[in-house]
């Protein structure tokens, strides 16, 4: 029976009867003093020590508004410091002074703030120090789920930070929140990590912050039923705490202790320890501690079936708890009295008051404290022979457990969530840095293809230009080959003095005649041959005499345009040889060759040439026929021997006086007969009237 004669409830209320946010309000305090635990033995590089001191001095001021004004000052002196993590100190100060003084939004925006410095500052000490008062801050604000968030991140920042002050306070913020957490694992090793970071401190709060530590440490051992471990750390606490005369910490530790010993089952050493307890507390004005180390005396002595001495202990704790209004705890201990009732024989009016208060305790307690107290209640009711009312307390019981369990299952799960999510999120983020890093090469390639085709660009364009010059080049060459070529051309058709076709520009375009063309003519030439004109300037060797040789060109030039100027664009005017010509009639009228004829050697000597101020009188002697030559095919008189007999009728008109043209128009006899003299001996011919022939003369000259 004795086993369930405790009231253990009260032990399990004491740790967790301060709610979390006041709770974290004394964490944040308690980093407030981690200011203190300043003096490390090496300067950060990212701080300041001037100013760091000055921040301690400033947790340690009693007179709010001189403290008020100072961290003002070192607010605008952390401006222009350049030392970021004392600059993210102070502002964590201020943040932490604003919330005190209710204004926890506004300290909120101090620290979200402070996060874009410490984007733009990244040493880890900056991050722990931003980031570990916003955990407490939201700690605060009840924002578990967040909090565990940052908390993650922080843990990560926290093994690089390096200034042993800032170490400490990140891992006693972490350690809270784990703790709270049922993290109890994680929550002892940050708590061992600040304990690791305090002792390279040493100054006036260095053993305050030590002993809170330990205490902290040995929570955490309790929570993790590590008792032995949990004595051990808090009797080195406790020593250190009653060597320094801290009388309300040492209190404390004491009802710890006590606490210990009875789960140990040690009930005497418990109450021995809760007596010390009280006797500290008293001396401390800890009135709390007084009540919760009393009610845990008699519960040692309900555990050592000592009803009478639990009765007394019990009743003077009561008396105490309505003096100073503790109405929990006063209900704590009227159910606790109503127990030892039961125990001692008065079952009914036990049994009333223990349902009373344990209805009343149901309403302050969480379902875990409750079902645990049912517990109690039910081992009552079997002590009574209420069987009935004992088997629903165990029923109420297990679904209280099961409901706790179910809630601490799903708290957990979301925990797991959240430390998935935190997990998850950090991977985002390595995994947006390694997107931006891929980003930039992709930028950079970009940057380099641009480069690449703005290069390429200006070497098509550059060989564009250079092809368009040399293509141009090319053309005008070819252009001036092709002038060249015409002029060439002209050349070797033309005589070079008078620009007249030469002879061998007569031969192909009589080649060029065409046969089928002269077979056509065969029919009509009757009416429209060719004509042949041959001329040749009389005596002029007497020219080149008495004018000099100059004169001589002078007259063969002017002749020839003379010449030029009277013929028709499909005639063709030939200097035939030094001073002869011939004009080569196309399509004439046969009947209008002699009028023709006659122009031209009014043309050659109406005018005299003039010449360097001086008239030269010239004549020209022709000979001409027609072609076919007097309607005799040209397969029997070709154009060159046509010119054979021209060339015989101006010799003949040379010997008859000169300036004058014989033209041989047609034949008297056939031709065959005709045929030997018209080769050798035309004269022979007209004497024996074998040709029609015709005289012209040319016009008389003075
Ligand atoms: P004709 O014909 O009336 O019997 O007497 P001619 O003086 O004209 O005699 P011929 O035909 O024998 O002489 C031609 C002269 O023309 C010979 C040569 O000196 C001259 N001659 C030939 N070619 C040129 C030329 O290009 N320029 C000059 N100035 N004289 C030329
Ligand atoms: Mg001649
Ligand atoms: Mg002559």
């Amino acid at each position: 029976m004795s086993r369930h004669a405790t009231s253990v409830p009260k032990n399990h209320r004491f740790f967790n009867a301060i709610p979390h946010p006041v709770w974290m309000l004394a964490i944040v305090l308690a980093c407030f003093s981690s200011g203190t635990v300043s003096s490390q033995p090496f300067p950060s590089p990212w701080t300041d020590a001037a100013l760091e001191q000055r921040i301690d001095a400033y947790l340690n001021m009693r007179d709010r508004e001189a403290a008020r004004a100072e961290l003002d000052a070192i607010l605008s002196a952390v401006e222009t410091a350049n030392a970021p993590t004392t600059y993210v100190r102070a502002w964590t100060t201020q943040a932490v002074s604003i919330a005190q003084d209710g204004d926890v939004e506004g300290a909120i925006q101090v620290i979200q703030d402070l996060m874009e410095y410490a984007e733009r500052h990244a040493y880890p000490d900056v991050w722990v120090e931003v980031l570990a008062n916003k955990v407490a801050l939201l700690t605060w604000q009840g924002e578990t789920a967040r909090a565990l968030v940052v908390a993650e991140q922080l843990s990560e920042y926290l093994e690089d930070a390096v200034d042993h002050r800032v170490r400490y306070y990140g891992n006693v913020v972490v350690t809270g929140l784990f703790r709270s957490n049922s993290q109890y694992e994680r929550a002892l090793s940050h708590a061992l990590a600040a304990q690791e970071a305090l002792s390279h401190t040493n100054n006036e709060r260095t053993a305050t912050r030590r002993i809170s530590l330990q205490q902290q440490i040995t929570f955490i051992y309790s929570d993790l039923r590590n008792y032995p471990a949990a004595l051990e750390v808090s009797e080195r606490a406790l020593r250190e705490a009653l060597e320094n005369d801290y009388l309300g910490l040492a209190a404390s530790l004491l009802l710890a202790r006590g606490y210990l010993f009875s789960q140990m089952d040690q009930h005497e050493d418990a109450i021995e320890v809760h007596r010390q307890a009280i006797d500290l507390a008293e001396q401390a004005g800890e009135i709390g501690i007084v009540l919760v180390s009393r009610n845990n005396i008699g519960s040692a002595y309900i555990h050592l079936e000592r009803y009478e001495e639990a009765h007394t202990e019990l009743t003077e704790a009561l008396a105490l708890a309505k003096e100073v209004g503790d109405e929990e705890t006063a209900d704590l201990l009227r159910y606790n009295l109503g127990y030892i009732q039961v125990m001692q024989g008065d079952i009914e009016a036990g049994i009333a008051e223990v349902e009373f208060y344990a209805t009343r305790l149901q309403a302050r307690y969480s379902a875990a404290e409750y079902a645990e107290l049912l517990e109690h209640t039910a081992t009552l009711y079997e002590h009574a022979g209420m069987y009935q009312e004992q088997a629903q307390a165990l029923l109420e019981q297990r679904r209280l457990r099961e409901e706790v369990f179910q809630a601490e299952r799903e708290k957990s799960i979301s925990e797991m969530q959240v430390r998935f999510e935190a997990r998850e999120q950090a991977q985002q983020i390595e995994l947006l840095e390694q997107r931006n890093a891929l980003q930039e090469r992709v930028i950079e390639n970009a940057a380099l293809q641009r480069q690449i085709f703005i290069l390429f660009g200006v070497v098509v364009v550059f060989g564009l230009i250079i092809m368009i010059m040399l293509y141009r080049m090319a053309r005008r060459a070819n252009l001036r080959l092709k002038v060249v070529n015409k002029q060439l051309e002209f050349h070797s058709m033309r005589d070079p003095l008078t620009h007249l076709l030469n002879r061998r520009a007569l031969q192909e375009q009589m080649q060029k005649r065409n046969p089928a063309e002269k077979a056509d003519r065969r029919v009509k030439l009757g009416e429209h041959p060719d004509a042949l004109i041959l001329l040749d300037i009389d005596f002029f060797k007497r020219i080149n005499d008495n004018f000099g040789h100059a004169a001589g060109d002078e007259v063969l030039k002017e002749l020839s345009q003379r010449l030029q100027g009277l013929a028709r664009s499909s005639d063709l005017v030939v200097r035939w040889g030094g001073e002869e010509f011939l004009i080569v009639l196309r399509n004439s009228d046969s009947k209008v060759l002699p009028s023709i004829v006659s122009r031209i050697l009014d043309a050659i000597a109406e005018q005299p040439v003039h010449f360097e101020g001086r008239a030269i009188p010239v004549t020209a002697t022709a000979g001409f026929v027609t072609l076919p030559f007097a309607g005799v095919p040209e397969e029997e008189v070709n154009w060159e021997r046509a010119l054979q007999i021209a060339d015989m009728a101006l010799y003949i008109g040379k010997v008859h006086g000169r300036n004058q043209a014989y033209g041989i128009m047609g034949l008297k006899v056939p031709f065959e007969q005709v045929q030997p003299l018209l080769e050798t001996d035309l004269a022979k011919a007209i004497e024996e009237d074998m040709v029609e022939y015709t005289v012209l003369h040319g016009p008389k000259v003075n």
